[in-house]
């Protein structure tokens, strides 16, 4: 593709100032397109009332006069002579006026109308008359030393040249909707001529941005049947029972469904690609343990990777309860082991001494060379990159991958955006759960939020305590960490021990407070977001979530998870100035899905798809949510396509 500097007038400096944005050639400037459009039409003056913004044509009548209000004031006088009537013009400073401005030139003014003076107050000045149809004028987004007209100017003179851009969509696709030439569509964009031909153009350049995305993921899913022979795991189901009874509670309906799942996914010859996703305490982390079990069964090695020290070091706690009676080698690798332990974990490993590695990202950052990876597993799989988990991939010989994730994420958008992975979802929970009973306070409640953990610490529960910020400016705000803890010791300091943690806090010093809480020595815990994710104390039996608006739902409904779980009534408790509509829905809704779905429709799709949405699908025009009828067409038509090829 042709370059931007191929275009006349464009500069390196220029160039430099578009390669900002990202366009560095003409099919990157002129799928810039404008974030809104201003129409351009002649304003009704019958119709008009005191304030409104005008756009006005006529003849200038006199040679503009300057008045000297003040040192830095000046004002601009003169008429404008239209169809109609004659109006008065009247602008500030712009001293360039009088000397352009010559009377008998055609002229368009835009500006506000002031009634009692018939003055208008202008805005904008054009050459020229308006054109005598309504037109409709591109708005770019521009950066401080770009502005928007001079990428107006470009985009236009890059359609003057001859254009040859690549199309995605298949020719039978083409045809049947009817769709246009892909340059003219592209230009439609920018200057539509009508609003009929501009939804048609946009329709065929969303359906290709899906197309491409969606072939794609179709491609990952082919290279995956490819990988034939990878693992056919051989192992004896008997013995995964015997685990699964060893166990202190029956599985869920759901939980034995997604084993099963599982087991085929690992005794066929096609790599297995599963994301399990349930609710928070849907109990996903037993299914993995499982899995790993079923890996070693068959002879290889499991890598676990989860997002936080906290988290892995709790996983391998528990892992290490339930396997190691049933034969299984585990090891721990976070980055706060000492050197010398770390060597001795990738000696183990390398020479198989290891049947179950569990850690953060150094599982793949450290040079960890296993003797025979056979399973990946990634916890809170949305907060992993996809790079991450190829990399991950990337070291075993075709190792079978399966994620988990607490988002869930309604079916049907799960399928089309996961559509190279296979799905389970736990949605069945636990017997003996009590829900969660959930309450919205306002800050100057604060009172009554004391006097409620007053009463469960009294009962020798635990809380949580959530701020969103580490540093907050404002000292008077809640959100600050410290003095949040300082009026916590003042209200509670006598009868409960305080920790707290948060993301500055080095490895080791987290992983103490977190200890102490786990064991029961502290009462309440203070801490950003670190916490999120997974962990599991089943004597805490309160959370309270400061500046609750801060948060999405689905986050908000993974932080109320962390308690619950045992079979204790729990409390969630969420503060917030603002926002109360939409928090509210969490008071009487205990169903991710359900708080998923919502949150989908009133967030967008940002948080949900994590690194799926920011990173592989990059979209221009296209919106998943918004745009999810053709997400769900192209798909079909994805697959249509891949069996015409077959045949052919
Ligand atoms: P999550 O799906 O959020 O990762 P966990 O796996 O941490 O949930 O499970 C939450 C709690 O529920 C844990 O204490 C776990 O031991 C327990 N649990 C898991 N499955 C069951 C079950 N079938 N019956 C009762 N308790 C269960
Ligand atoms: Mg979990």
């Amino acid at each position: 593709m042709k370059k931007i500097d191929e275009l006349n007038g464009m500069g390196p400096k220029t160039k430099e100032l578009f390669q900002k944005l990202n366009i560095d050639t003409i099919e990157d400037l002129i799928t810039y397109y404008p974030k809104r459009y201003n129409v351009i039409k002649r304003t009704d003056m019958t119709s008009i009332t005191d304030g409104d913004k005008v756009m006005i044509d006529g003849i200038i009548d006199c040679q503009p006069t300057m008045l000297t209000i003040s040192k830095n004031l000046k004002k601009i006088i003169f008429r404008v002579t239209t169809n109609r009537s004659i109006y008065n013009v009247c602008a500030f400073n712009q001293i360039y006026l009088v000397k352009e401005l010559k009377p008998g030139t055609p002229i368009t003014i835009i500006g506000k109308y002031d009634k009692k003076r018939n003055t208008i107050n202008l805005s904008e000045v054009r050459k020229g008359l308006l054109p005598k149809k309504v037109t409709i004028e591109p708005i770019y987004k521009g950066t401080e030393d770009l502005n928007r007209k001079t990428i107006a100017k470009f985009i236009d003179l890059a359609f003057t040249n001859n254009i040859s851009i690549t199309d995605n969509i298949p020719n039978i696709y083409i045809e049947k909707y009817k769709f246009n030439e892909k340059i003219k569509c592209i230009y439609q964009i920018h200057h539509p001529s009508d609003i009929v031909s501009y939804r048609k153009a946009l329709q065929r350049l969303k359906y290709e941005e899906f197309y491409l995305y969606l072939s794609s993921i179709q491609q990952l899913k082919q290279k995956r049947t490819e990988e034939e022979n990878a693992l056919k795991k051989v192992f004896d189901r008997k013995k995964v029972d015997k685990l699964i009874k060893s166990l202190p509670f029956p599985l869920t309906e759901d939980q034995i469904k997604t084993v099963n799942e599982i087991e085929e996914d690992m005794k066929n010859k096609i790599r297995m690609n599963r994301l399990v996703q349930g609710d928070v305490g849907s109990g996903k982390t037993i299914v993995a343990f499982i899995a790993s079990y079923m890996n070693y069964l068959a002879g290889y090695q499991t890598a676990l990777m989860v997002p936080t020290e906290i988290l892995a070091t709790q996983h391998y706690q528990n892992a290490k309860e339930l396997l190691e009676n049933f034969g299984m080698n585990l090891a721990l690798l976070t980055s706060n082991i000492t050197k010398a332990k770390k060597e001795k974990i990738y000696k183990q490993i390398e020479n198989k001494e290891i049947d179950f590695i569990i850690g953060t990202q150094s599982l793949i950052q450290e040079k960890v060379k296993y003797a025979s990876l056979g399973l990946i597993i990634t916890d809170e799989q949305h907060r992993f990159g996809v790079h991450q988990r190829e990399e991950l991939k990337n070291k075993g010989v075709f190792p079978d991958v399966l994620s988990m994730s607490a988002t869930p994420i309604p079916r049907t958008y799960a399928l089309t955006i996961y559509g190279d992975m296979d799905v389970s979802s736990i949605k069945t929970k636990p017997k003996g759960r009590k829900e969660v009973i959930t309450y919205l306070k306002k800050e100057k409640e604060i009172t009554d939020v004391l006097t409620l953990m007053k009463k469960e610490i009294d009962n020798r529960h635990q809380i949580y305590v959530i701020v969103p910020q580490v540093e907050g400016n404002d000292t008077n705000d809640l959100n600050n960490i410290d003095t949040l803890k300082e009026k916590m010791n003042l209200a509670l300091g006598k009868i409960a021990k305080i920790g707290v943690v948060h993301g500055k806090l080095i490895p080791e010093e987290k992983q103490k407070v977190m200890e102490s809480f786990e064991k029961g020595i502290l009462d309440i815990l203070i801490s950003t977001t670190v916490i999120e994710v997974g962990v599991n104390v089943p004597n805490a039996s309160t959370i309270v979530i400061f500046q609750a608006n801060y948060f999405g739902l689905s986050t908000l409904h993974q932080l109320r998870g962390r308690v619950g779980r045992g079979d204790i009534q729990s409390y969630c408790i969420l503060i917030a100035k603002e926002e109360q509509e939409r928090l509210k829905m969490l008071e009487t809704c205990t169903d991710g899905f359900k708080i998923s779905e919502y949150d989908f429709k009133t967030r967008g799709e940002g948080d949900l798809f994590g690194s799926r949405q920011s990173g592989d699908a990059n979209f221009k025009l296209a919106n998943i949510k918004r745009d999810f009828e053709l997400l769900v067409r192209v798909k079909q038509d994805v697959e249509n396509y891949i069996n015409i090829k077959k045949i052919e």
